[in-house]
């Protein structure tokens, strides 16, 4: 087992927790198909494969190129209750 890993998952979670506070969510939906997959924070490029349980689909994926726009919708990043 890591070691490093198990002594500090806690710390690793909440670090992540606090992390993802100030950013932008983005929901990553199948290019495909439109299915979705997961949220990610923030805009890094962030590459992950993917795999698309609904129509297959299964390739990795930059994260900053796959945004969800949303249509009718201007930001709105906070004001959302
Ligand atoms: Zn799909």
């Amino acid at each position: 087992m890591n070691v490093q890993g198990s002594l500090r998952e806690q710390e690793k979670l909440e670090w992540s927790r606090r992390a993802a506070e100030n950013k932008p969510l983005r929901r990553i939906r199948c290019p495909r198909c439109g299915f979705y997959l997961m949220d990610v924070y923030g805009s890094d490029h962030c590459l992950v494969r993917v795999k698309c349980r609904k129509c297959k689909f299964n390739e990795t994926i930059d994260t900053a190129l796959f945004r969800t726009v949303r249509p009718g919708r201007r930001k709105t990043y906070g004001r959302e209750l």
